[in-house]
């Protein structure tokens, strides 16, 4: 491909793109298609000589499209969100044409300046302590399992990097039994163990129970184990609780542990003063990360990851070998040393593109009304007999079941529900997933699409209705 050809597809594909997004409700929301179906249209082996990219387009439109479940539609309510925004493709775009390297500030000296400074936008956006450094990291799973290292590295003087486990550890890492599976994962590959992950109870309202946590700690402790980190989560994948921030820190200080604060999700609505109360008692934490890029319009991945101690930090991660010396080190930061990858995508681009483009106050509005409609969609289950709410709704995420009178008995609620679940995906239209909460199938409704407006979610809330009113009850 030359220059012109490149010109000319370029331009056609942001028309194609912008097509996209002027069409995105007429595609079924969740992608029908059956497993290895998109394969059987592959060839099984690259083509010998180049193709033509009329052809390649002409592919995509008819092999790919049908296979991709459409995560920007305004009619998707599955997981959590993944929203992104027009400047943030913009700035993908730009991204992907200068294709640079990131991994230290010489690599491309606005990319390491400008994360940094962006770092500290979204620190001061989010009412986090203003002595806390941030980087930005693929994903939230990434940035748990480097407080898990680092946690481990501050607490064994940095010996088990150098050394190796002398097998005389007992480290322990504690969490609730509603934290995201990523607590475990780091757990495992950073060599504590998944036994040693101490699940605490959680109260009715899906919160860690502190007490409980102290207790474990306590217990630990005169047994022999030395805790290392607890996990607490702002917004949990279930049902989005909140655990109790300041309860926990004060017992984490009492002991010594390493605080880290998974807000992948619920970080976002920091944004909102009158959500601050979540980060009550974070000064007393160690670490905190938030996903941009699920809830703040950042295409995927923007992952803000944000330390007390950035040399517990670079300490865990620096590694220098003689052909990545430069001569500015310690008067820049070279973001390669504050994370496990060496290489390193131009991400805060878009992150500037979008908080530019948005501003503070129209983000803030955003999430004011995803928040808002979420609240209208729980008033309506309220009001409707056959439905019940089964989870707080402090965030824009609605857990609710179908439970008519003429049903009783956990088996059978969970069978309908999971049927209506089918059906609705099946139907096209939208697309919601399911999670149990104390055993109870649940469904789970996450208002928080870019372009969702509130005819969005009252039609799905007809279908809903609709829907569940034809389920044949035995
Ligand atoms: C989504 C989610 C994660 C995982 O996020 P990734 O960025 O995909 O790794 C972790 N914790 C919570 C609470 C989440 O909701």
């Amino acid at each position: 491909m030359n220059n012109a050809e490149f010109r000319k597809w370029a331009h056609r594909l942001a028309d194609r793109m912008a097509d996209y997004y002027e069409n995105i409700e007429t595609y079924p929301v969740k992608s029908g298609v059956k497993p290895g179906e998109i394969m059987a249209q592959l060839p099984k082996a690259p083509p010998a000589s180049g193709e033509d990219m009329k052809q390649i387009m002409s592919d995509f439109e008819n092999i790919i499209m049908p296979g991709i479940t459409h995560w920007q539609s305004p009619d998707f309510f599955a997981y959590f969100p993944a929203n992104g925004s027009y400047p943030s493709i913009l700035a993908e775009m730009l991204t992907a044409a200068l294709g640079a390297q990131c991994m230290v500030w010489d690599t491309s000296p606005a990319a390491a300046e400008l994360e940094e400074m962006m770092m500290n936008w979204l620190r001061t956006m989010t009412g986090l302590p203003p002595d806390w450094q941030g980087v930005i990291q693929d994903t939230a799973s990434t940035s748990t399992l480097a407080a898990i290292l680092s946690a481990r590295e501050k607490a064994s003087t940095y010996d088990i990097n150098d050394t190796g486990f002398t097998g005389m550890e007992k480290l322990r890492a504690y969490c609730s039994t509603e934290t995201h599976s990523s607590a475990e994962k780091a757990v495992k590959i950073a060599g504590i163990g998944r036994k040693n992950l101490v699940k605490i109870a959680v109260d009715a309202e899906y919160r860690m129970d502190a007490t409980l946590l102290k207790q474990a700690l306590a217990r630990d402790i005169a047994s022999g184990f030395r805790p290392l980190i607890v996990v607490a989560t702002l917004g949990t994948t279930g049902c989005t609780s909140v655990d109790p921030l300041n309860e926990i820190a004060e017992v984490c200080s009492e002991y010594g542990v390493w605080l880290h604060v998974d807000a992948a999700y619920g970080g976002t609505a920091l944004l909102l003063p009158e959500y601050r109360w979540m980060i009550e008692g974070i000064e007393k934490a160690d670490s905190f990360v938030f996903n941009p890029h699920k809830w703040m319009f950042t295409n995927f991945d923007c992952s803000a990851y944000f330390v007390k101690d950035k040399e517990a930090l670079i300490r865990t991660f620096e590694i220098l070998p003689e052909y990545l010396k430069t001569g500015n080190r310690g008067l820049v930061n070279d973001y390669r040393d504050w994370g496990i990858p060496l290489g390193r995508r131009f991400r805060s681009l878009k992150l500037w593109f979008v908080i530019r483009s948005f501003g503070l106050t129209q983000l803030q509005e955003k999430i004011r009304e995803h928040i808002r409609m979420a609240q209208w969609f729980k008033f309506q289950l309220v009001a409707q007999p056959g439905f019940e709410v089964m989870a707080p709704v402090p965030l824009s995420l609605v857990c609710f079941r179908y439970a008519p009178e003429s049903i009783s008995g956990t088996d059978e609620l969970n069978r309908i529900n999971a049927e209506l679940l089918t059906k609705l995906n099946a139907s096209g239209k939208l697309f919601l997933t399911h999670t149990k909460l104390n055993g109870e199938y649940t469904l789970r409704m996450s208002i928080a699409g870019t372009l969702t407006t509130q005819l969005h979610v009252e039609n799905a809330w007809e279908l809903i209705r609709e829907t569940a009113a034809g389920l044949k009850l035995n």
